[in-house]
Parts: C-alpha cells; sequence; structure tokens
C-alpha cells in the first residue's frame, strides 16, 4: 500500500472545453435529439472519450465524401476542411452544418482574402502542416508556406513583404520568436496574431500555476495541439509534468507511486477536453489524499499560486 502525503490539488481557472468545441458539441446533441442520424467530416476534435462517446450513440467521423451517407446530417469538424471538398460537398448538394470554429475560420478568411487582393506578399502560415486546420487553411491560398520552427524561418528567403498568420492553438512565445526573426526578412511584415483567446489564458494559466506546484497533471487527447502545447508549457516551467488522455491512466500503481512524493499538484486540460475528466482526476487524488491524511500530518502552510483552489 502507497500512502501519499497530505497534497494539494489546485485546478486550473481557465482549462477544458472551448467555445469552439462547446459550440459543435451542442450542434451534434440538437440534431441528435431531433431525430437526426448524424455524421462528422474529420475528427470533430481531438479527444478520444468525447468520439468514443459520440460513436456509442450512432454518430461516426468519416475520412472522405465516399463514406456519406445521404440519410444523414454532415458535421463540418471544428478545425475546418479545405475549400475544394466545401465546393464538391455544396455541389453535390450534401445537407451539411458547418461546425467549424469561427476562430479558426477567420483565420482560413484572412489567408484567402491575403491572396486575394495583396498578390506581392508571401503568405507565411506558422503552424503543424499535417494538421486539419492548417491544411483547410493553406487551400485558400496554395502558394502560402507553412513554417513551424525557428530553423525553417531562419532558412526563408528575404521577401518585399510578409503576411503571417498563427494555427489558433500556438503557443503565443514561440510565436512571438518566429516574428522576431521574420523582422530581419522583410522590411514590410503584416502580423495576424491569430492565436485564440480559449488558447492564450489556458496558457497563461499553466504559466502561473506550474512554477508554484509539486507536480502538474496536463489531461488531453495526444494528438490535440493545444494539449500537448499546454503539456511543452507546463514541463518548460516544471519538470514533474505528466500528459494522460484520460482519468484512468492515474490508476497504475507506477504514476502513484510517483505521486506519492509531491505535496502538491496542478491541473490543466487541452480545448477538447471534457471538464468531467478534470473533475475525475481531482476526485481520484482527493480520494488518495484521505488515505494520506490518516497516515500523516505534515502541518505546512497551504501556498497560494492565485488559482481557484478547489480542495486542500
Ligand atoms: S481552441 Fe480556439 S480556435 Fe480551437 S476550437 Fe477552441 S476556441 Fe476555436
Amino acid at each position: 500500500m502507497i500512502w501519499l502525503q497530505s497534497m494539494k490539488i489546485y485546478a486550473a481557472k481557465e482549462a477544458g472545453f472551448c467555445f469552439g468545441v462547446k459550440r459543435a458539441l451542442e450542434v451534434i446533441d440538437r440534431l441528435h435529439e431531433l431525430g437526426h442520424g448524424v455524421q462528422v467530416y474529420g475528427q470533430l476534435i481531438h479527444n478520444r472519450s468525447v468520439l468514443d462517446d459520440l460513436k456509442a450513440r450512432g454518430i461516426d467521423c468519416i475520412d472522405s465524401s465516399k463514406e456519406l451517407d445521404a440519410n444523414k446530417t454532415l458535421i463540418i469538424r471544428t478545425h475546418g476542411i479545405p475549400k475544394e471538398i466545401e465546393k464538391t460537398l455544396k455541389k453535390n448538394k450534401v445537407n451539411y452544418v458547418d461546425a467549424t470554429c469561427p476562430l479558426v475560420k477567420k483565420v482560413h478568411k484572412i489567408v484567402e482574402k491575403i491572396a486575394s487582393q495583396n498578390k506581392n506578399t508571401q503568405i507565411l502560415i506558422i503552424g503543424d502542416k499535417n494538421h486539419p486546420e492548417i491544411v483547410a487553411a493553406k487551400s485558400y491560398s496554395p502558394d502560402a508556406l507553412i513554417i513551424n520552427s525557428q530553423e525553417e524561418a531562419h532558412r526563408l528567403e528575404n521577401k518585399d513583404s510578409i503576411s503571417v498568420v498563427a494555427q489558433t492553438t500556438m503557443d503565443a512565445d514561440f510565436f512571438e520568436k518566429i516574428i522576431s526573426i521574420l523582422k530581419g526578412k522583410t522590411g514590410n511584415l503584416h502580423i495576424h496574431n491569430t492565436i485564440c483567446k480559449a488558447t492564450k489564458v489556458r496558457q497563461e494559466a499553466i504559466k502561473k500555476l506550474a512554477p508554484q506546484v509539486d507536480s502538474v497533471i496536463v489531461v488531453g487527447g495526444k494528438n490535440s495541439a493545444n494539449s500537448k502545447k499546454l503539456y511543452n508549457i507546463a514541463l518548460q516551467k516544471n519538470k514533474n509534468t505528466f500528459f494522460i488522455e484520460k482519468s484512468s491512466d492515474l490508476h497504475h500503481t507506477d504514476f502513484i507511486e510517483k505521486m506519492s512524493s509531491f505535496r502538491s499538484v496542478g491541473i490543466t486540460a487541452g480545448a477538447s477536453t471534457p471538464p468531467g475528466e478534470i473533475e475525475k482526476i481531482e476526485k481520484l487524488l482527493r480520494n488518495l489524499n484521505i488515505n494520506a491524511g490518516k497516515e500523516t500530518n505534515h502541518g505546512r502552510r497551504k501556498r497560494n499560486p492565485g488559482h481557484e483552489y478547489r480542495n486542500q
């Protein structure tokens, strides 16, 4: 039996589902409740438990137009789809609802507008070239370049003009580093900081919380861009940072053993992580804490990391 020391548990104020994800799930729930058959184009969001839940309700994510079911309403995922695919859906009069997050849509619109109005500027998209949001953004300007590292920014040729947009879930500090490199590449830099507010506030919250606790748990899908960024940010501030997909990952004995050496833990979650997962983790840690309380009483003063305090 492993006994934990009495542990303080803090959840970041800003964590879990963002506006874009909630909006998309509400659309699906409404249609489902009204008895409509529903399909989703691509993975609605990058979170396994949410996708499993949709599947259990008969809602499948499809990867191509070939899998379309004419009797169902198609939902466009939060990350959006390439322009050509949307055109084909319209042409074929497919019954669809666009649940692309408006903030992702904004990035696509900016790229489209610059491509049509300013042929003399090099459009630069900063982000992961394989992420659906960026694949869709690039479809609005096939000549746009995509970069995702400082090395790639350094390797760029000098240009008369560069117009930049960012993946909505980008690390704000990384974006600033790229911008300072680009300033040396052109005298005419047009910056569109399209990192979304939900991303910024989650990153700021974990930046403050991580150095003030002994350990950090980040909950999110392994393929969720914003969750991975949260993990990297937390890890820079606190080497005892763990990335898990769901609360049940905590049940492993070796994890509990690791946690036994910490007196405080901070929890955060990506924008596609259901709030229920954070609550389950808090509950699990609290239960361990109850056992610890029976065994030890260190009488340590409570530190106040300035975040919502859920348990002690
Ligand atoms: S992380 Fe931002 S851009 Fe992405 S779905 Fe949420 S609110 Fe929209």
